[in-house]
């Protein structure tokens, strides 16, 4: 169906924020529903809210805070099963994403993605001045396609970029894939430099500690001196996202180089704090991964009731879904936010017809499923 034009003609120069949506419908902040950004809506675990509580009481003594982050290496190395020396922590794992771009890419290297993927892997290579290859995704439900990866790598790649669960599609990545990826970059590594696998799993503990039956890491692999980097987040199930803690797993050599190349306090008091502390609340994580797998499947259900949208299985917390009315979503996601509802859109043409939905609470669900109602009807 045709979407009415949004009454305000909601036009937003950049990425509206709850505020700002507020504001314009003239309703409290608190009636907005955020479902955009890929956030628990369970927030921190109670840990780290009693960690902060007392980081807030003295702020860390006036003190700087530690650069090298070992508390919180120690603290990963336990939970990874991977060694300290192996771990960098960056500023968010945004943070780590150009600076491996920095320390591996010159200009006219090459990377390899698969579109549709987390934008930030394309966009740093391009800053680099290196050719970003698109393997892109085979099939209607977006699985990297092994062959056309290794067939894009050559002795000019320096970064492969995987990521699983992908963003925006939520599909899983086959641990076959990686194998074959990881294979092929030995092979050119014989003769050269070869390239590094950064494999980001942003997404990981949604899948693993939601029950997903296929979720799997390749942490075990850095200890076993692949060419690999695991990139993971406290941004995602553990709640921490304004607070900016991500870490890569890889060897030792290259965690030094980020650790060298980053700046000295990248990761603040705070956020090493609450990362620690989260780490020891792995029970209550589990409960919340576990309740968003279970609003995941009722979501999914619910969406695909809707003729005016196709919506696309995910292993993790947001589902991609396609306006069928037309080859533009933006009159949807303006009409969605004109019921104070936050989604994702996408700027890239062939992204265009697409949104993508984080999954929150049922209550959150619920108010999506309104707006959508009202908006078809
Ligand atoms: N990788 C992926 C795939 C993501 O979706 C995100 C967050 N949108 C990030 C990395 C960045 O996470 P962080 O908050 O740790 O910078």
């Amino acid at each position: 169906m045709t979407i009415p034009k949004s009454p305000t003609s909601a036009r937003y120069a950049g990425p509206p924020t709850p505020d700002g949506v507020a504001a314009r419908l003239g309703i409290p902040v608190e009636r907005i529903v955020k479902l955009d950004a890929n956030e628990s809506p369970y927030g921190p675990p109670p840990a780290a809210l009693a960690a902060l509580a007392e980081f807030a009481r003295t702020a860390g003594g006036g003190r700087y805070p530690d650069a090298a982050a070992d508390t919180l290496r120690g603290a990963l190395a336990v939970y990874t099963g991977v060694a300290a020396e192996h771990i960098a922590v960056g500023n968010g794992s945004d943070e780590l994403i150009p600076l491996l771009a920095e320390l591996l890419l010159e200009p006219g290297d090459e990377v390899v993605v698969s579109e549709p993927t987390f934008g930030v892997y394309a966009m740093v290579a391009t800053r680099r001045a290196a050719h970003a290859r698109d393997a892109g995704r085979g099939g209607e439900d977006f699985t990297p396609d092994p062959e056309r990866i290794v067939a894009a790598m050559n002795t000019n790649t320096r970064i492969v970029f995987l990521c699983g669960p992908n963003n925006p599609t939520g599909t899983p990545l086959p641990r076959e894939t990686l194998l074959a990826v990881l294979a092929r970059a030995d092979e050119l590594g014989r003769h050269g430099d070869g390239p590094v696998v950064v494999l980001d799993e942003a997404y990981y503990e949604i899948a693993a500690l939601g029950g997903d039956p296929g979720a799997w890491t390749a942490a075990p692999l850095v200890n076993k001196g692949r060419r690999l980097v695991v990139l993971r987040t406290f941004s995602k199930l553990f709640g921490l996202a304004g607070l900016r803690v991500g870490y890569a797993l890889c060897s030792p050599d290259l965690a030094r180089d980020l650790r060298e190349r980053k700046q000295p306090f990248n990761v603040n008091s705070a956020g090493q704090i609450a990362a620690v502390a989260a780490l020891k609340d792995m029970p209550w994580l589990r409960e919340r991964a576990v309740a968003l797998r279970v609003e995941r499947e009722r979501l999914f259900a619910a969406l695909s009731g809707f003729s005016d949208l196709h919506t696309f299985p995910s292993s993790a917390n947001f589902l991609l879904v396609r306006a069928e009315s037309g080859d533009d979503a933006v009159p949807l996601w303006e009409a969605l936010l004109d019921h104070g509802v936050m989604v994702r859109r996408f700027s890239g043409e062939r992204m265009r017809p697409y949104l993508r939905i984080t999954v929150g609470t049922p209550a959150q669900s619920d108010r999506l499923l309104e707006a959508l109602t009202a908006i078809f009807a």
